[in-house]
């Protein structure tokens, strides 16, 4: 891929997505600087060939330090997790405006070329989000607002953010609307992790404990689309290189229930679970899908892989991981 601005930051490099497109970025020949805030061992991945470093970029003079000498930034450390989480966490999730407002100030004013927000599908209004047939959320279904609370809140003022620095000062920023993320090297378990990683565990802890049931947040009938990480981080540097600078989805259009998804990776495992639903459990709105008009329109491309090959992968990873934890009376870390 084309652009070389310079050496590249990586900030949230510890966590599922950033050490995902640190990797990307090396295997392209590119200087990195990867940083996060939790000590090297918590990282999901850690890459020898970049330059790691620990710091909490909710400080203003640890963004300054941390975007010296970079040519492009990427924003994707945030205090978030799955429903569960960000349900029950809303301060803590709003708490990340500290980084995305201190990191692009400092992006800005060290002379960084070109910045990155990864934003999400949460900035999106809930009484757009009410029936399971969601047709597909289009970027300009964002206002007039009423994100998820917290953590959407978060999300809408960084988009907005970027979007003032690049009309009042000319700061060159892309902002993707992520969709649900997942695959190997994420959060599988510990209360942040999302519907495909928490399906897949449980799933495999039935596999290997010979249980016959499985536990399922909500009715099963609340709809989704997931977006594999390979697409993620494909479509993060395809954005990054182009001149779009308006907010796009990057999410994928195949929409399931998670009754879907549950027979999807039962059907890998080989399994047949019981199940058991759990109503009072956080589930988020009703239907929420991916509008990908704009994306194909502007970049000529959208995400591609099969929900069910993702999870074939997703499932493998997380499936040796349990294993693994079961048989040393423990789960293991990332
Ligand atoms: P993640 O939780 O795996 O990674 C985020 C990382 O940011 C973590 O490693 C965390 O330690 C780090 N971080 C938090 N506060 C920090 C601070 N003050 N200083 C330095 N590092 C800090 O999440 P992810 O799934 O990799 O998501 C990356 C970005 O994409 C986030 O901004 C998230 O909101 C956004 N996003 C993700 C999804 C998804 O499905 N994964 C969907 C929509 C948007």
């Amino acid at each position: 891929m084309s652009g070389d601005r310079g050496p590249v930051l990586v900030a949230g490099a510890g966590g599922f997505i950033g050490g995902h497109l640190v990797s990307r970025l090396l295997d392209e020949g590119r200087q990195v600087r990867a940083v996060d805030m939790k000590p090297f061992d918590g990282w999901y991945q850690v890459h020898e060939a970049a330059e790691n470093l620990v710091s909490d970029l909710s400080v203003a003079g640890n963004c300054e330090d941390a975007v010296g000498g970079m040519g492009d930034v990427y924003n994707l450390a945030s205090d978030m997790g799955g429903m569960g989480f960000i349900e029950n966490n809303k301060a803590l999730c709003m708490l990340s405006v500290l980084i995305n407002t201190h990191l692009l100030k400092a992006a800005h004013e060290r002379g960084c070329e070109r910045y990155f927000f990864a934003s999400s599908a949460c900035i999106y209004p809930d009484y757009r989000q009410r029936e399971t047939d969601n047709p597909g959320l289009k970027e300009s279904d964002a206002y007039p607002a009423m994100p998820e609370d917290g953590y959407g809140w978060e999300k809408l003022f960084g988009e907005r953010l970027c979007r003032h620095y690049l009309e009042d000062f000319g700061f060159e920023t892309r902002t993707y609307r992520y969709h649900n993320v997942y695959g190997p090297h994420g959060t599988w378990t510990g209360g942040r992790e999302k519907a495909p990683a928490a399906i897949c565990r449980k799933v495999a802890e039935a596999k290997i404990t010979g249980t016959r049931e499985i536990q399922i947040w909500g009715d099963g009938k609340q709809s989704r689309s997931f977006m594999y990480i390979d697409d993620c981080v494909e479509g993060t540097r395809r954005l990054m290189e182009s001149d779009v600078t308006e907010p796009l989805n990057l999410g994928s259009e195949e929409l399931v229930t998670i009754d879907d998804l549950v027979s999807i990776v039962e059907g890998i495992a080989g399994i047949d679970l019981e199940r058991i639903y759990d109503t009072s459990a956080p589930q988020g709105v009703r239907g929420r899908n991916s509008d990908n008009t704009l994306i194909r329109e502007r970049l000529g491309w959208a995400p591609e892989v099969s929900l069910r090959d993702g999870l074939e992968q997703t499932y493998r990873w997380v499936y040796e991981r349990v294993s693994a934890g079961a048989s040393a009376g423990a789960t293991v870390p990332d």
